[in-house]
Parts: structure tokens; C-alpha cells; sequence
């Protein structure tokens, strides 16, 4: 079975269970890895200002971290990681930088999430999409995902075209953003991450297209795999599906992590 690197738990405010609860389902399926990759605070916001129903408070993450750990070589057959999700926020690496500094994660996953401030993928900002052409969000979209690809903050990029999340498909042909943006993983040591919640929203399709993940897999980057599970339930979501993405896109073995140390599997 493929590792999971990218649950969620209550503590983020929109997702439910504890974290014994995605380990038992992750033991009942069978995995030899789950990786615990919850939202890091919102540490670029004032604390007055940070959204409760977004990720956990600061004061929480100590609290986070010690129980991810605490089940850690404790439950036979599943190795559990310490990771976290953490935005890329321009002009607010030194803080992030910090921040994890902190926390002996085995590894970070970067997520691009905020546009300029607005929360492209909350289902509460829609209205933010009557504001762009889409060709035009596409590119700012894509240009924050190689500021982040190149600030040396992540080991992972999550849901790498997350911007196709409610359904706003290009209609110009942008395989050259997902080139230059699989050139620049390459050349950071980003791994790219095969995200299968794309299946369970509008947009219906893995994160990234097949196109973009053969980029990838043509300049190098190992792939990882997340369910972006915010239920138990979600624990190893369509995971014949990703195992497909990644075979179709030439990709023969995964990547986990243990204390930021890049790890393989072959997928068999
Ligand atoms: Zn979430
Ligand atoms: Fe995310
Ligand atoms: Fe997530
Ligand atoms: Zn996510």
C-alpha cells in the first residue's frame, strides 16, 4: 500500500477525528506509513485575525506535535510521521522559516492557498473568482507556486494545481507553466505531491493533471502521496487511482520521509 503523507485532524477546525482515529483506519487499510501533515497556524495574520475555522491556534501547535510523536513506534505496522502543511505567504519566509524551526517535523509540505489574500479554495470565497480571467489567475496562481518552489521552506508541494479545485480550467494551453514549474522543483529538491481530495471536489480530477505530473516525472521529482484526508474515512482516498496517475505518468516508486530525510518505495 502506497504511505499517506497528508491527513488532517480536528484540531485545524475543519476536519474531524484525532489523530488515533486516522491511525486505526490506516491500520485497518493496511498502510506501512501515514504521515500526519495538519495546516500550520496562520503565523503571517495578526493572532486577532487568524480564522479559527482554518488551522489550529498557535498556542495548539506544541500540542499538535506532541501527540503526532506520542503514537509514533507505538502501533504495530504503521510507521507515523510528523509532518505539517504550511502556506507559502510572499515576504513571510523568514517567520515560516522560524516557526518550523521549532518542531522536529519529519517533513513540510507547502501549500499555496492564499492569492494575494484571498482563500481561492474556501468554499466561502467564491466570489473572489468574478474578480479574475482565468488564464490570468492561472498565472499569478502558478507564479506563487515557484516562489515557493524556490524558497527552500518545503520538502513537498502539495496539490500542485489546486487553482482547478471548483472547476476554472485554463483555456489557453499552460503545459509551459507546469515545465517551468517541474524544472524549478527539480533544481529546489521539491518532491511533487499526487493528491487524490481533487476527486472529491468540482474539479474531479488528482492533483496535478497526468500532464503536469509527466513533467515532472521527465525532469526528476520524486512523487509523494496525500488523501488531504479531513476525515478518517478519507484515509488512503482512491488510492488504486493515485497508484494509476503515478504508473501512467512513468513513475515506478514513491517518496516518504523520516526527519527530513527523503525515503523510496517501490510501487508494486
Ligand atoms: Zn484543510
Ligand atoms: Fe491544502
Ligand atoms: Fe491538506
Ligand atoms: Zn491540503
Amino acid at each position: 500500500m502506497l504511505p499517506d503523507l497528508h491527513v488532517h485532524t480536528a484540531r485545524c477546525g475543519h476536519a474531524q477525528g484525532v489523530p488515533k482515529d486516522y491511525l486505526a483506519c490506516a491500520r485497518r487499510l493496511g498502510l506501512a506509513y501515514l504521515g500526519f501533515a495538519d495546516h500550520l497556524p496562520l503565523y503571517w495574520l495578526p493572532p486577532e485575525e487568524r480564522d479559527r475555522g482554518l488551522a489550529m491556534p498557535e498556542e495548539e501547535l506544541p500540542g499538535y506535535v506532541e501527540e503526532v510523536l506520542s503514537l509514533k513506534g507505538r502501533v504495530g505496522g504503521v510507521a507515523v510521521a510528523l509532518g505539517i502543511e504550511a502556506d507559502y505567504i510572499p515576504g513571510f519566509e523568514e517567520r515560516l522559516r522560524k516557526l518550523l524551526s521549532k518542531h522536529p517535523f519529519d517533513y513540510v509540505l507547502g501549500a499555496v492557498h492564499f492569492i494575494d489574500g484571498w482563500g481561492f479554495d474556501n468554499p466561502a470565497c467564491l466570489e473572489g473568482y468574478a474578480a479574475w480571467k482565468v488564464d490570468d489567475l492561472y498565472a499569478r496562481y502558478f507564479e506563487l507556486v515557484l516562489q515557493a518552489v524556490r524558497s527552500g521552506l518545503f520538502d513537498v508541494l502539495a496539490h500542485p494545481d489546486l487553482v482547478k479545485k471548483f472547476g476554472y480550467r485554463p483555456g489557453t494551453d499552460v503545459r509551459g507553466l507546469y515545465e517551468e514549474v517541474a524544472g524549478a522543483m527539480a533544481g529546489a529538491s521539491v518532491c511533487v505531491e499526487v493528491n487524490t481530495a481533487g476527486l472529491r471536489v468540482p474539479a474531479q480530477e488528482i492533483y496535478p493533471s497526468l500532464e503536469f505530473l509527466k513533467a515532472c516525472r521527465r525532469h526528476g521529482v520524486p512523487a509523494a502521496v496525500g488523501s488531504d484526508a479531513h476525515h478518517p474515512g478519507h484515509v488512503a482516498w482512491a488510492w488504486p487511482l493515485a497508484r494509476e496517475w503515478l504508473l501512467a505518468a512513468g513513475y515506478r516508486r514513491v517518496v516518504f520521509f523520516e526527519e527530513r530525510k527523503p525515503r523510496f518505495l517501490e510501487i508494486t
